[in-house]
């Protein structure tokens, strides 16, 4: 079996993992870079020609930091299937769809506003290459196999987002199993984490590899900084990823008012045509969630849904203090740049971030105190408090990760720690060595190893 790693070797974005494996080479993953500017101009580059020859893809799930270089890799010449379980191809939709929307955006603003170095912004890609994208998904249900010549392929779901899955590939008695992104045992909607599949060769995450999560009430945590800025007449803007943590944070904000811990009229809003999707997703994929039925039907209710941008706007200029769930998540693009435009130079407000900020985005300059950001090509003075609350990562931690690993009956013959920033794979390393004692190592970004 041989492995090359073509993305989140070194960084938490930009999953691709090459695997030739019973005759096949399948791509686990073709997320797209996110965060510094180094690593999003590898977005940019073309891929090797093995990628593009893969004979299928193999999707964990549908964060765009495992997706979201998908429709690139269709546009450069990829015509194998994509298999996914059936809510990851849903939420893939709605989530490259909107990603495509959002590049093409943006290079229409760069050359309007001439703010781009380059002669003319293109897209990456457009909602054309999504709809190409999205014709080669093949659904596989979590628990079924798929064979492909020698090789079978299953997926075994991992809590964290809808429909996430690790991925077995198994050719006689050799099985590699990767991770995907691992949810956490208490996540506000997903299950647990089923048990890691028995490997030889595993490969696991570690974006929290060197951080366990506070043990502090986040939701009471939230409650207390809703209160305290609608008390001075302030709003509290939440930058969420649309598809996973918004619903999440739903969840949280109607048990917060139902159990009257925030001001039950208190306005609430959704402010992402995505998010508005995804919830619809939600509702659609019911049973895979941790809550009951009754209460996820209920996660929208009295929750301003903005549609069109007059609306959006109007909301940025509103005074009513409000409560603004928008997207994305890091504050790198959407509508969410509007809000924290008009609301962080003002000191009354409170903005509220939920989940992992990767390094170089704007997310974690603010939560890292900068007092000013750029927005569109503008300097944008912030005097707003800014609040990370870990607490509802959708993400396990080093404890969690640990634990999950100690399931397995036998080690695996070799480990490797991917996703995650260098200083959280190291650390995730040293403690599979030390505490478990298995054969285990960081690859490094465009390395192929015989494993
Ligand atoms: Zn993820």
């Amino acid at each position: 079996m041989q492995i090359s790693f073509h993305g989140a070797a070194d960084t938490v974005t930009g999953s691709r993992h090459l695997v030739q494996i019973g005759g096949q080479r399948i791509l686990l993953d073709c997320g797209m870079f996110q965060g510094f500017k180094a690593l999003r101009e590898r977005n940019w580059q073309p891929p090797p020609r093995e990628l593009v020859e893969a004979d299928a893809v193999v999707l964990s799930h549908a964060h765009l930091d495992h997706s979201g270089w998908l429709p690139a890799l269709v546009k450069h010449g990829f015509r194998g299937p994509i298999h996914a379980s059936p809510a990851t191809r849903d939420l893939a939709e709605v989530l490259l769809l909107d990603s495509a929307h959002l590049q093409e955006e943006d290079a229409r603003r760069a050359n309007r506003y001439g703010y781009s170095r380059h002669a003319k912004a293109l897209p990456l890609y457009t909602r054309r290459d999504v709809q190409r994208t999205l014709a080669r998904f093949q659904p596989l249900a979590p628990g079924r196999e798929l064979s492909l010549g020698k090789l079978r392929i299953a997926l075994t779901p991992v809590g964290h987002l809808l429909g996430a899955c690790a991925v077995r590939l198994q050719s006689g008695n050799e099985r590699l199993v990767f991770s995907g992104d691992v949810g956490r045992q208490d996540d506000l909607l997903m299950p647990a984490p089923q048990p890691l599949p028995e490997a030889d060769v595993l490969l696991i995450e570690s974006t929290y590899g060197n951080r366990v999560h506070p043990q502090e009430d986040a939701a009471a945590r939230l409650a207390q900084i809703i209160r305290d800025t609608v008390g001075r007449g302030g709003s509290v803007l939440m930058p969420a990823f649309a598809v996973g943590r918004a619903q999440a944070l739903l969840l949280v904000l109607q048990r917060l008012k139902a159990a009257d811990e925030i001001p039950p009229d208190l306005p609430l809003y959704l402010d992402s045509p995505m998010a508005v999707q995804a919830t619809a997703l939600y509702h659609k994929h019911r049973r895979l969630l941790r809550v009951g039925a009754r209460e996820a039907d209920r996660l929208s209710d009295g929750v301003h849904m903005v549609g069109d941008m007059r609306q959006s706007m109007r909301l940025v200029r509103s005074r009513w203090p409000s409560v603004i769930i928008s997207a994305s998540g890091m504050a790198t693009g959407g509508r969410v740049l509007h809000h924290l435009k008009a609301m962080a130079p003002v000191d009354k407000h409170h903005i509220v971030f939920a989940g992992f900020q990767v390094g170089g985005s704007r997310g974690a300059h603010l939560v890292a105190g900068a007092g000013e950001v750029k927005i569109h090509g503008e300097v944008v003075p912030v005097r707003a408090q800014v609040s990370q609350l870990e607490g509802f990562s959708g993400h396990a931690d080093a404890d969690e990760l640990m634990a999950w690993l100690r399931g397995l009956r036998r080690p695996p013959r070799q480990t490797y720690v991917v996703h995650g920033e260098p200083d959280a794979a190291d650390t995730l390393r040293l403690r599979i060595q030390d505490e478990l004692g298995w054969q285990v190592r960081v690859p490094q970004h465009g390395e192929t190893v015989d494993a």
